[in-house]
């Protein structure tokens, strides 16, 4: 059975179930239960930025092993409008997936990409990238946007501070965050399910705090006594370096109950994810096995392939040995370099649905090292086969 959260919001409102099946030191293998089906856990969601997975479709998008996708408020709100989403049915049935989604808040986006912007405890406006319009987001609109779009797991508003930040700017936004995180979940109790489809969804609060341990801890207690459906840790992989990272990771077991689903946002890099799961993180996203795809890099179990490398030229091997997915069972080497030199769609596409098989792949063998408590020896063969110029720790 699940464990229902019954943190202080209505009944109806418990909306996410989630349960640990097996733990391997910190390490947790666990299902996530939500209106769109369940997850196991560890996992990690491909970047739907704008609604969907660039260069493939949702079928393709679940033949790889896909679970769950995340789509970016910041994106969807500019463009169509959430509105729009909300009118064509919500978000599942504009980009045809059937299985969880998450949707960011947009402040991550609006922090590092949107010109002009003035944060004040209110929240922050800004200018859009697409057309220079004003707009403002403030905990409770940043809310109702989501409800509009009908995530499964929807994002408090946070403040993230660049990684060149000091500690009193870190403070202040940890500070500020925790604010906006009480305000989003009085607009979330208000509503809780999406405007569309009526599905309840789950908010997640957001650590910050960057690499200061105590801000970290601060921001956790805060965050964690308004006792939400879930936690996630924000502000890493910003350019601290995996040593940096590894450190605060340390500490989040303690500080994060044991119940409740633990999300490192925008980490994808096989490395940082075994580092994470084995200090006890769910559930990652990440735009690299997407990202690099369109730029002709594989990832396999023995490192990265750069495919435009002339040495694949008549390389008749699929991608990687073994790989069940559609591009390795069909093509070569040879023939996905000739795509991506000629500047073929298909290139960017083959490599998509094998990126995303390989990260399916990978969570699923985490997973089964939990389960079969060899997770940390298992853990250190991969990443002496997948880094092989790594010095081992
Ligand atoms: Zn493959």
């Amino acid at each position: 059975m699940a464990d229902r959260p019954t943190g202080g919001y209505p009944p109806s409102l418990n909306v996410l179930g989630f349960a640990i099946d097996h733990t391997d030191g910190k390490a947790r293998l666990g299902r996530l239960t939500t209106a769109h089906g369940e997850v196991t856990t560890p996992l990690l969601m491909p970047c739907g930025t704008a609604g969907a997975v660039r260069g493939i479709t949702p079928a393709q998008l679940r033949a790889t092993g896909t679970q769950m996708v995340l789509a970016n408020t910041y994106h969807l709100m500019l463009r169509p409008g959430a509105e729009v989403v909300a009118e064509l049915g919500g978000l599942h049935r504009f980009m045809a997936w059937a299985g969880p989604i998450l949707t960011d808040s947009g402040g991550y986006q609006v922090f590092s990409l949107a010109d002009r912007r003035t944060v004040t405890d209110d929240g922050v406006v800004f200018r859009s990238h697409i057309d220079g319009a004003e707009v403002a987001l403030t905990p409770e609109r940043c809310m109702e946007v989501q409800r509009l779009l009908g995530a499964d797991i929807v994002m408090q508003l946070d403040e993230c501070p660049p990684a060149s930040a000091g500690r009193e700017q870190l403070a202040a936004a940890v500070r500020r965050s925790a604010a906006w995180a009480g305000r989003c979940k009085a607009a979330w109790e208000a509503h809780g399910r999406s405007a569309r489809a009526g599905h309840p969804q789950g908010l997640f609060g957001i650590q910050q705090g960057g690499t200061d341990l105590e801000l970290r801890a601060e921001s956790a207690r805060r965050i964690v006594d308004l006792e939400l459906p879930g936690y996630a840790i924000g502000g890493l992989s910003v350019g601290e370096g995996p040593e940096a990272m590894r450190t605060v990771l340390e500490t989040i077991d303690e500080l994060f109950p044991a119940g409740k689903p633990r999300y490192l946002m925008g980490v994808g890099e096989p490395a940082d994810i075994l580092a994470a799961v084995a200090c006890g993180v769910d559930l990652f996203d990440c735009v690299l096995p997407t990202r690099n795809a369109r730029n002709a890099q594989a990832f396999t179990w023995t490192g990265r392939l750069r495919l435009r490398n002339a040495e694949h030229a008549r390389d008749p091997r699929p991608v990687e040995e073994g790989c069940p997915c559609y591009t390795c069972r069909n093509f070569s080497r040879a023939a996905i370099r000739h795509y991506f030199q000629a500047e073929e769609m298909l290139g960017p596409i083959l490599l998509t649905i094998h990126n995303l098989t390989f990260f399916a792949r990978f969570t699923a063998a985490i997973r089964e090292g939990i389960a079969a408590g060899q997770f940390q020896q298992r853990s250190r063969q991969w990443l002496a086969r997948m880094y092989p110029q790594r010095p081992q720790r």
